[in-house]
Order: C-alpha cells, then sequence, then structure tokens
C-alpha cells in the first residue's frame, strides 16, 4: 500500500555539468526498476537543467530547502514558489539546517506549511542527536520534532506527506543504526505521533524513510522492514552505481 522511495541528499555537492552527467546514468537504468519512487535532490543551481532532463522521466526532482516566507527582501533565500517551479518534493528540517543554520521546530513547521501552499511534497526529518539517544530521550525528541513541524498541517491524502527518520549519529557516519530499532522507533513514536496528528487510518499510509549511512551492503536490510518505507540516501546518491544498487534493493 506504501510505495518505496528511494530520495537521494545531493547536500552541497555537484556543478550543473558533474549534475547532468550522474542523471544521464541514473536515467539509462532506474526504467529497469519497478514498484518504487525515486526521487534525487540536487543543489539549488541545478535545478532548472535537471527538470528538462527529466520531465516525463520516473526520476522525481526535489530541492533541499525553501525559505518560510513567499517572496521579498530577503538574499539568498528560495521560496516555495520558485522551487515548485521544477520541484515536486522538498527536505525539510534535516538535521543539518538545524544544527548549522539554526532552524527550530516553530521555523520548520513554517517551511511544511510553505511547501503545502505551494503544492510541494515535504519530506520532514526527524531523528535524536547521541547525546538525547545516551540520556534516553530518543522518543521525547522525535515526538516533539513531529508535534512541532506539524502543527496545524492538513493533508487530504497520506501521500501528500513523507517522514525521514534520521538519527544525527549516524549521518555521515559510516554508523547506521540497526533496521530493528529503526522499525521498532517508527512503529512505537512516529506512527502514534502521526495518529496523533491527522488519525490511525491516515498514520498508517504515510511513508516513513530511514536515513543515515544508508549503502548498497546495508540497504536490503531496512527495506526487509515493513515499517521502513525507503531510505533518505546522502553520501551514496552521489554515485550512480551505488544510488542504483541501494535502490535494486527494494526489488
Ligand atoms: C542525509 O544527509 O540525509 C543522510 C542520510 O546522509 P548519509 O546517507 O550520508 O548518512
Amino acid at each position: 500500500m506504501r510505495v518505496p522511495l528511494i530520495a537521494g541528499n545531493w547536500k552541497m555537492h555537484k556543478t550543473e555539468a558533474e549534475a547532468i552527467a550522474l542523471v544521464r546514468v541514473l536515467l539509462q537504468r532506474v526504467r529497469f526498476y519497478s514498484g518504487v519512487e525515486v526521487l534525487i535532490c540536487p543543489p539549488f543551481t541545478s535545478l532548472s537543467q535537471l527538470h528538462k532532463l527529466l520531465v516525463s522521466s520516473p526520476i522525481l526532482l526535489g530541492a533541499q530547502n525553501i525559505s518560510d516566507l513567499p517572496s521579498g527582501a530577503f538574499t539568498g533565500e528560495i521560496s516555495g514558489r520558485m522551487a515548485a517551479e521544477f520541484c515536486s518534493h522538498v527536505i525539510l528540517g534535516h538535521s543539518e539546517r538545524r544544527a548549522y543554520y539554526g532552524e527550530d521546530d516553530a521555523l520548520i513547521n513554517r517551511k511544511v506549511k510553505a511547501a503545502r501552499e505551494w503544492g510541494l511534497l515535504p519530506i520532514l526529518c526527524v531523528g535524536e542527536s547521541l547525546s538525547e539517544r545516551d540520556a534516553g530521550q530518543a522518543s521525547a525528541v522525535i515526538s516533539r520534532q513531529l508535534r512541532g513541524a506539524l502543527e496545524g498541517v492538513w493533508i487530504s491524502d497520506p501521500a501528500e506527506m513523507v517522514i525521514a527518520y534520521e538519527p544525527v549519529w549516524a549521518i555521515g557516519t559510516d554508523r547506521s543504526a540497526s533496521p530493528e530499532d529503526i522499525s521498532e522507533m517508527i512503529a512505537s513514536v512516529i506512527r502514534p505521533g502521526l495518529a496523533g496528528q491527522w488519525g490511525v487510518e491516515f498514520a498508517g499510509g504515510i511513508r516513513v524513510l530511514y536515513g543515515g549511512s544508508v549503502n548498497p551492503g546495508n540497504a536490503a536490510g531496512y527495506f526487509n522492514q515493513p515499517e521502513i518505507d525507503g531510505a533518505l540516501v546522502g553520501g551514496a546518491s552521489l554515485s550512480a552505481e551505488k544510488f542504483l544498487a541501494i535502490i535494486e534493493r527494494t526489488q
């Protein structure tokens, strides 16, 4: 019922030429996989060109961030309206934006609302830090992040929202979390949190991805868990071979 989603977060990597080269390789091979959605989230600078390449292809295009504001004198910002010219999705609340750019739950909530206003499908990232986990606060942190980011957000279909559970200590560290632990956190904290917001039926239809050092070697372990509906992939999405191998593990 929940179609798996494999999303690549390229972060601040790839010039436009490098992005086009990578996408050309993905396009040759991605059509061999079925029953899976594939999304790439390159830097803003490549979105326009990649949009032209990917129109009517099976690869979806997403942004890595948007402003919470619609337009105006905000130097360096990109609005949801601008991103929606090229993108169907947007990553919001990523731990790097929370840690390095001071994004708190209130700002992320405004960004989720801005995304919805412009028809962008949010991939909302939540996850605890190592110290929060060691202090036994992981569940409370994730519940707070979900409540804060989703307050007053309405969806008419469970497909209009994606959650990515990304324990901060597992991102870019080669220290992935065990598939069983992730599955347990989704079942006991994330879905009940979503149910509190939108009811049990909707919560059961919302895709929850895992993110944190996913690679071709460990991906199948996550995808074998019924609670895990795909992956948000950072480092390994920069290599066409690795990203395709991860997609292949869903088959
Ligand atoms: C991410 O940035 O969302 C991520 C999961 O990165 P990595 O796969 O490199 O850990």
